[in-house]
């Protein structure tokens, strides 16, 4: 899709400079006429979707079971991820390797406003249960004026090796997933106020009061959010100096429909989306920022929200333990525990059988100790729907959920 006015366009040593210098100029409103036309010359789905005439907001939006119908670039560098979202349903979405470099200089945007120094060591937690040692060789980015030196925690490791990961390394920064960070904290306790972290950076999940304040006691330092998917990469982030969310619309075209948010990626050009249905409720700020960042900012009033699971032996699972997005065939998921502790997965397949025993493994491995039932169809899943693929009527004796 050339001619569209994303950054993906020029070299890609000029991306971090260049999204500094647009995070701080006037923004500049789209052409979608412009866009239209290219969506148009991309492929025959979008020439059938879309009359030359017909204006933007009556373009239909692009909804998750679609996707699967949309053209793809014939490109040996793309790359499949798949992702179950807000509803359970299972999305793949492909990216080119240039694409995926720039989905990486989007998310370090914020970073171009931190106050960090020009050799940055950070914790990065991510799914799994490998966790790096501090002599593991790091891995080496260069990011506007700042090297990044990265060390990756998976959620489910051991607490005591991320532990003394974070002591020997002394990060100046720890990101990741919201719930992944939350987990170790609750599972190791609040002791790393003197390492000198200055700033946590979650993402990946709604996060609630209660997390932000649980990050915010245990490392001493600031907690900068950022909301985004993996259909289309950063949407917005919390500021440093105004604490809003500022959302990325020179990059991706973000209408906050009230039946859920429409995201138009401009950098995306392998398997363009066009209005995509993310789904998320999201509003636009009534009122500007004061604050030398000129994109707008955004509230965010519902994403997804999963419950934690609770074991027979009355340990927290984190959601982020069920990778079912892996298991082939499955077309949606959603994991109910009942308030005896019961698990019953509801799921969508093709092949029902081979699907219902590979889910009851992987259950029981992550939940062990609990009666499991898998339910062919998840609309007999008897919870509302959207913001929560895993949800849980058990609670902890004694304590209060850290997801409400
Ligand atoms: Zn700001």
């Amino acid at each position: 899709m050339n001619g569209t006015r994303s950054v993906i366009h020029q070299s890609e040593s000029a991306w971090a400079n260049e999204l500094r210098r647009r995070a701080l100029a006037t923004p500049v409103p789209h052409d979608h006429r412009e866009l239209l036309a290219l969506f148009r010359a991309h492929n025959p789905f979008y020439r059938e979707r879309i009359d030359a005439t017909t204006p933007w907001a009556e373009i239909p939006p692009l909804e998750k079971r679609e996707i699967e119908r949309l053209p793809v670039d014939d490109d040996p560098t793309i790359k499949e991820s798949r992702t179950s979202g807000t509803t359970g349903l299972q999305v793949t979405i492909r990216n080119n390797q240039r694409e995926r470099q720039f989905r990486r200089a989007l998310l370090y945007r914020p970073q171009l406003f931190y106050d960090l120094p020009s050799e940055v060591r950070q914790v990065v937690f991510i799914d799994g249960a490998e966790c790096a040692t501090a002599d593991s060789p790091p891995k080496y980015f260069e990011y506007g004026e700042q090297t990044y030196r990265t060390w990756f925690a998976g959620a489910g490791a051991e607490p005591v090796n991320i532990a003394r990961l974070l002591t020997e390394i002394r990060p100046h920064l720890v990101r990741g997933i919201s719930s992944g960070i939350v987990c170790f904290i609750e599972a190791h306790g609040a002791a790393f106020r003197e390492l000198g972290v200055r700033y946590v950076a979650p993402g990946g999940e709604f996060l609630s009061d209660a997390w932000r304040a649980t990050m915010q006691a245990a490392f001493a330092a600031e907690v900068l959010d950022r909301y985004g998917s993996t259909e289309s990469g950063a949407i917005a982030w919390q500021c440093p100096y105004c604490h809003r969310y500022h959302a990325n619309t020179d990059e991706i075209v973000i209408e906050a429909d009230p039946a859920g948010l429409l995201t138009t990626p401009l950098f995306v050009g392998s398997q363009p989306l066009l209005r995509y249905r993310l789904g998320d409720i999201i509003s636009f700020d009534d009122t500007h920022a004061d604050c030398r960042i000129r994109l707008p900012t955004i509230t965010i009033t519902a994403a997804r929200r999963d419950d934690w699971i609770i074991d027979g032996a009355g340990n927290k699972v984190s959601p982020l333990s069920f990778q079912f997005e892996k298991v082939p065939q499955l077309a949606a998921w959603r994991l109910h525990q009942d308030g005896a502790g019961a698990l019953c997965l509801y799921f969508e397949s093709s092949h029902p059988d081979t699907v219902s025993a590979e889910l009851r493994r992987q259950l029981a491995a992550a939940v062990p100790g609990r009666p499991i039932a898998t339910v062919s169809g998840i609309w007999k899943s008897g919870w509302a729907s959207k913001f929560k693929r895993i949800s849980s009527d058990l609670r902890m004796p004694g304590r209060t959920s850290v997801t409400r």
